[in-house]
Parts: C-alpha cells; structure tokens; sequence
C-alpha cells in the first residue's frame, strides 16, 4: 500500500456503522461491509436536503496508538446540523462508539505513522421519511464510514492563491452556514467550479447580506495574524471548525491574543499572515487573496509564515501523540 501517494478519494474498507431511528428511538449499532443502502425513490434526503456530515480523522501517533481528536466536538455539531433541520439527534454516545468502532474494525486501513496519510471518517445523518411534500422526516439513519487519505500537502506544507467572489453566497446570514449540511455544498459548487478552473484553490466566501465582510475560505474557516494576534471572523453564517477552536485555544495558549469579529475585507491588507483551517489540512497557509470586484490582490508572499507553521506545528504535535495532549483533546482508541 503506497499511503503517501492515497489522495483524498473514496477508498473501499471493511466496515461501516449504522444506525436508524424509527420515531421513536435509535437502533443498536449494525456494522456491515455493505458500501450500498436501498432506499425509496420518495425518500426525503434525496429530495429536500435533509442531511447532515461529519467529518474527522484517526491519528496513528509516534507511539504506535491511534487516537481520535474531540470526537465529542463532532457528535454535538451533528446534533446542532440536526436540529436546525428538524432531525433526530443522535445521541453523543451512539455517535463516538459508532466512530470508535469503525476504526477499531478498519484497523489494517489507518496509515503508518510518518506516512502523513490519516484515515479519515465520514459520519452522516439521513432523513429517511418517504413521502413526496416538503416537510420534516421523522425517521433517519445515521452512518459513519471512513477511508484512508494521503497527506494534505505532498512534500511539504505549501501556500494557496484564493480569490474572493461575489458570483455566488454560500449561505445567508439566517441560512444554513452554522451547520454542516449538504445544501451548503451546493450552494457553493458553482462559484468553487469558477474558482478552481481560473486556477484558484478556493473561493474566499464574504457575507451574503453587504458582501464587506469574510466569512470562509471554501470548506474551512479563515484567520489572520497580526501584533500577535490571531482573528477569525464572528458571523452567523459561518460554520465553527473544530480546527478552528482548537487553534484558538492554542494560540491563547502561546501567548498570542484572539480576537472573534467582523472582518473587513479592507483589513485583509493589514495582515501580516492568513490561512485557511479544518480536518483536512489544518491549516493551509494564504500567500494571496485577489478580489475580482476591485481588482486589488493582497498577498502574503509563497513562504509559510512563522505564525502558521508554530500553530499547524503544535497541533499536529498532539493529534499524533508527539506532545503531551494537556488540553485533553484526544482518545486513544486503539492501544
Ligand atoms: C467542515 C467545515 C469546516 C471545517 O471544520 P473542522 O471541524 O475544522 O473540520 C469549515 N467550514 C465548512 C463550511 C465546513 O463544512
């Protein structure tokens, strides 16, 4: 198995976990090797959008252990994308076991330490009521799968171009942007399409009611640093990355300030470093933001920033057990 070379795909495991809730409660765990579920044409997830994901890693550590990172951060989350579409919850419990499990099941897929691949695991809820009006389902299924995943950055941590534009707003300020649904996806898919053909690898998303402030940097959250101070835009429609947090908590930590607001697109400019953060890479590092409205590029220069690097550094540190895990972050799942 050639990990490093694994991109970020499906990959076929063994075993996926699942959970249905019939109205009234949740089902004990099943756990099959089937990737496929049947389902009725008139399903609701297929029609109006009501579902919810996850998304999160398994760490194997410097010491041969394989640890989750604040599972329990993503099983609330899901909880919140839940109620916002009128799902059943799953419980936090049903949904760190299925996680653990599934890790514990798929073990031969977790990548070596030092590979920098990572399984990576895919928790998702589904309304599965069948009927053809556009109303609540009060039956669901919860499923979480995972798949292996090279390293984000092949060769080295490296800086992204991103540009901001207005073509498309991927969530409105009382939409959907708090959670982490699917309609989100696709309200950004065109704009993101746009951006990646003209050579770009995100869109910088900036809110949907003046167009003024930033928001997200496609499916990870933003920050900035300046005077030693790590600022991250405070918005309802902004999706709260458990990266993020993390970083927050982190930065405090290391004595830097952090501050939660608006963000001016103005003030990209005084910035002396930027990035982009989620599961997927942490952080990816901004070397430029050009805005196709008024033609004006910031750029932060193609070498990673010492800011970016310290804070990516020290949360990999304790994701694969290199650090001592002082914040309590992580689960050993596997010993
Ligand atoms: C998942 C996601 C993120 C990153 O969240 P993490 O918990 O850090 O992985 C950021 N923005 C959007 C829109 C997302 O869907």
């Amino acid at each position: 198995m050639n990990w490093s070379a694994l991109g970020f795909d499906y990959y076929k495991t063994e075993i996926n976990a699942r959970s249905t809730f019939d109205g009234e409660k949740w089902s004990e765990l099943v756990y099959t090797d089937d990737e496929y579920i049947k389902m009725h044409i008139s399903t609701t997830c297929l029609h109006y959008g009501l579902q919810a994901f996850e998304g999160m890693k398994a760490f194997r550590g410097v010491d041969g252990k394989v640890r989750l990172f604040r599972p329990e951060e993503n099983a609330r989350r899901m909880q919140a994308s839940a109620r916002k579409l009128c799902l059943p919850e799953p419980p936090v419990e049903l949904f760190v076991e299925a996680c653990r499990e599934i890790v514990r099941r798929n073990e031969k897929f977790i990548p070596p330490y030092g590979s920098g691949a990572t399984l990576y695991l895919r928790p998702m809820l589904i309304g599965t009521h069948v009927g053809l009006g556009v109303k609540r389902s009060p039956e669901a299924m919860l499923i979480v799968y995972c798949s292996p995943v090279g390293p984000y950055f092949k060769g080295g941590m490296k800086t992204i171009n991103v540009v901001i534009d207005r073509v498309q707003d991927r969530a409105a300020p009382r939409g959907t942007g708090d959670v982490k649904v699917g309609g989100n996806y696709a309200a950004s898919i065109f704009s993101g399409t746009k951006a990646h053909t003209e050579g770009y690898s995100n869109v910088l998303y900036v809110d949907a009611a003046e167009h003024r402030y930033v928001e997200e940097c496609g499916a990870a959250n933003f920050f900035g640093i300046k005077d030693n101070t790590y600022v991250t835009p405070k918005s309802p429609s902004i999706l709260p990355s458990i990266t993020n947090k993390s970083l927050r908590e982190l930065a405090a930590h290391l004595g830097m300030k952090v501050e939660e607001r608006p963000i001016p697109v103005e003030e990209l400019s005084t910035f002396v470093e930027a990035g982009a953060c989620g599961t997927a890479a942490v952080i990816s590092p901004i070397a430029s933001i050009f805005d196709l409205d008024s033609g004006e590029r910031v750029s932060y220069g193609n070498e990673v920033g010492a800011t970016c690097l310290k804070l990516y550094n020290a949360l990999q540190d304790i994701q694969y057990g290199r650090s001592e895990d002082i914040f309590g972050w992580t689960e050993v799942v596997i010993e």
